[in-house]
């Protein structure tokens, strides 16, 4: 089975949204990778940090998916990194509440040794010098690196950020971040800035509006599945970002024409995320629903038209 290593935050979130309110509930980046990742026929393994404050069972509910936990370094003491975010009406976008990093802030990352070989490794939202030092500790080239990050880190790390965005494949990001990140307006031409910053690979996420790939002078679009109640978006773009790296782990297959397919699968797994609040439902998501969703895909875009 070929291996994904999961890099990102275990986190406690606080969501506000039209619908409701939650109080600390099972969150972070690498969670919701590590779920998403979880649909596919992949060995994985999360590497990140948590205060012994962190509940067993959410442990154990990472382990009961195989995800691998041995990177997860418990702090005696320690607290637990914390988010809250509340979204707007239309659900497209939110306000940062609060961010306590907590254990995360001098966290140091180790590799486990079985996932010093990892096939490919997805570099999920967090302090990009622990991204960095991720990728120092590989021992093999991986197949692919992939990174994921947020306005926070470019706010307050942009200069590391940049240093570890150099060193990947592919960049998965939303057109905010991405707008922020390259000082363009257009996508278009965010994308083609982005892509000098070294990523081959560029993936815009847009929310309720899809997603896009750009690959040299490329470009392939993923859109959202339109559902009728969105509930909760938080771990949607993670989510996304699991099931893409995922995909592409499971299918031993990198090339263009394959992460058009990945983004699909991405973006399918996402659509479930958002339809209860925080991970739970991809905690009760079974992989025929992920099935039969893909066929709804399929025919939302599929046309036949002669030229
Ligand atoms: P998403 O909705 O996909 O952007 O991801 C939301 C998740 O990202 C939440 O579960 C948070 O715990 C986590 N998160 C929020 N802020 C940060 C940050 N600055 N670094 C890493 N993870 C974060």
């Amino acid at each position: 089975m070929n291996k994904l290593l999961i890099v990102g935050t275990v986190a406690f979130d606080a969501i506000e949204t039209p619908f409701g309110k939650t109080d600390k509930i099972l969150g972070g980046a690498a969670t919701y990778i590590g779920l998403s990742a979880s649909f596919f026929n992949v060995q994985s393994a999360i590497v990140s940090v948590v205060g012994d404050d962190f509940p067993q069972e959410y442990l154990n509910l990472l382990t009961s998916r195989n995800i691998d936990i041995s990177g997860l370094e418990v702090v005696k003491g320690g607290k637990t990194f914390f988010w809250s975010g509340r979204y707007h009406n239309d659900l497209n976008s939110r306000d940062t509440l609060d961010t306590q990093l907590n254990v995360l802030a001098d966290f140091q990352p180790k590799v486990p040794q079985d996932y010093k070989n990892s096939d490919i490794v997805m570099l999920g939202n967090l302090h990009p010098l622990v991204q960095s030092s991720v990728l120092d500790q590989m021992e093999t080239q991986p197949k692919l690196t992939v990174l994921d990050t947020m306005n926070f880190w470019m706010d307050c790390a942009l200069p590391e950020l940049l240093d570890v965005i150099k060193r990947v494949d592919v960049i998965t990001i939303n057109d905010e971040e991405a707008r922020q990140l390259s000082g363009e307006y257009s996508l278009v031409k965010a994308a083609a800035k982005i892509h000098t910053m070294g990523p081959k690979y560029v993936v815009i996420k847009k929310g309720e509006h899809g997603a896009l790939i750009f690959h040299n002078k490329e470009v392939f679009f993923a859109p959202a599945l339109p559902l009728e109640e969105v509930f909760d978006p938080t771990g949607a773009g993670d989510t996304f970002a699991g099931g893409f790296a995922g995909y592409l782990t499971q299918s031993e297959n990198i090339s263009f024409e394959n992460m058009k397919n990945a983004i699909i699968q991405g973006s399918n797994l996402a659509s479930f995320c958002v339809e209860k609040f925080g991970t739970e439902r991809m905690v009760d998501l079974d992989k025929t629903e992920v099935v039969s969703r893909l066929q709804q895909f399929k025919s939302l875009t599929q046309f036949e038209i002669e030229l």
